[in-house]
């Protein structure tokens, strides 16, 4: 079970990378001879020449509910490790996966969606998400690239303006543009930027329009991963030179509790309609690892006890059918053998309470 934990403390973002990194031996090479390696560099294949530095950094995943964030996450590292859902929202905790290349380590933060606050809990995710902003080295924001840009697209970009890493902008879903509108489509974002068009501003008396935006543009599919090498690409230049932070093979540091509460939670959110999802939360009470099997005990909080009839269902079909999914999740994730047990709690008004928020690992810092 410690297959997600990193080998060693790694580089929080913004913390100046470590020379020398834990358990690193050092070794005696001899002296090269400038003519022996200027012999041996001419033999390598062109691509290898001049080889680049390894670099390795922090990205951060920003973008509106259902862009695709999550999805993409999978996507590179190839194993389940954020939540996807038709549901907007779905991801409340910052969520990193780390992708290791040849070339590069990318540790990527996934955000919750940005969105206007409307209660306390929106708050917290908005400044989630700014905190994540503040200390990274390259900032991907993530649009669904299918539909023109909009209004919304403008409150992010607003949000964007003024931070210190550079911003890459990936038009997702790519694979859903007719190629016949494939232009007019990446014409709307560079508008959007460059604020021309339906983005023009106003100026009010006295105060200089904002300078247009020429961040690039990245088309891809999160779903077919179409683009996405070049994406990759694209913003390991971006990073710093540095070691690799975690082990090659590692895919996320999220702790494991608070996937295993993630993989409850989508469950809920798919087999229950709009009375539930945004009233829910899932804490993990205990974990005993005896052996071959885990055995985990969760509860899923819920505002009010029609929620709790109905998650738990007739004769208790529906909490069954929730635990038996996050079950083969769970075994899925951790391979290997899952016993899960579910209890539902009804907790007024939790989303309001702050301490509660904390309690269940909504960190604001
Ligand atoms: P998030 O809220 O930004 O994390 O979005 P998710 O990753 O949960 O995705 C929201 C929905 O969009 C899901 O139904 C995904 O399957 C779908 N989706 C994500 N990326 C793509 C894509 O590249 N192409 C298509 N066709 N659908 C996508
Ligand atoms: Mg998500």
């Amino acid at each position: 079970m410690d297959s997600h934990s990193p080998a060693s403390s790694p580089r929080e973002p913004g913390a100046p990378a470590a020379p020398g990194a834990d358990g690193e031996q050092g070794v005696l090479l001899p002296i090269p001879d400038p003519q022996e390696s200027a012999r041996l560099l001419a033999a390598l294949p062109t691509e290898q020449q001049g080889s680049q530095p390894f670099r390795s950094g922090f990205v951060a995943l920003i973008g509106r509910p259902n862009v695709g964030k999550s999805t993409l996450l999978n996507q590179l590292v190839g194993e389940k490790v954020a939540i996807t859902s038709p549901v907007a929202q779905t991801t409340r905790n910052r969520l990193r996966a780390i992708l290791t290349t040849p070339a590069a380590q990318l540790v990527l933060l996934d955000t919750p969606g940005i969105h206007k606050p409307h209660h306390l809990l929106g708050e917290r995710l908005v400044k989630t998400a700014r905190n994540t902003i503040g200390d990274v080295d390259v900032v991907l924001l993530l649009v669904d690239g299918s539909q023109p840009a909009g209004r919304g697209d403008g409150f992010i970009v607003e949000l964007l303006r003024h931070c210190r890493a550079p911003v890459h902008v990936a038009l997702n879903k790519h694979d859903l543009v007719d190629p016949a509108e494939a232009e007019a489509l990446a014409a709307s974002y560079r508008q959007l930027l460059e604020g021309r068009g339906d983005f023009a501003s106003i100026p009010t008396a006295g105060e200089q329009p904002n300078p247009p935006l020429s961040w690039p543009l990245h088309p891809v599919s999160a779903l077919t991963g179409e683009g996405t090498e070049a994406l990759v690409a694209a913003l390991t230049a971006e990073l710093p030179e540095g070691p690799q932070l975690y082990p090659a093979d590692a895919v996320s540091d999220q702790p494991e509790q608070l996937l295993m509460a993630e993989l409850i939670r989508e469950q809920v959110l798919s087999h229950t309609r709009e009375e539930v999802p945004h009233s829910v939360a899932v804490s993990i009470d205990r974990v005993v690892d005896d052996g071959p099997r885990t055995a985990v005990l969760a509860t899923v909080l819920v505002e009010r006890s029609s929620q709790k009839g109905i998650l738990i269902g007739k004769g208790g079909r529906m909490l069954k059918t929730i635990g038996q999914g996050a079950r083969l999740q769970m075994e899925k994730v951790f391979s290997g053998p899952v016993y899960l047990e579910l209890f539902v709690k009804v907790v007024p008004g939790w989303r309001r309470s702050a301490a509660r928020l904390a309690e269940l690992g909504y960190r604001g810092e």
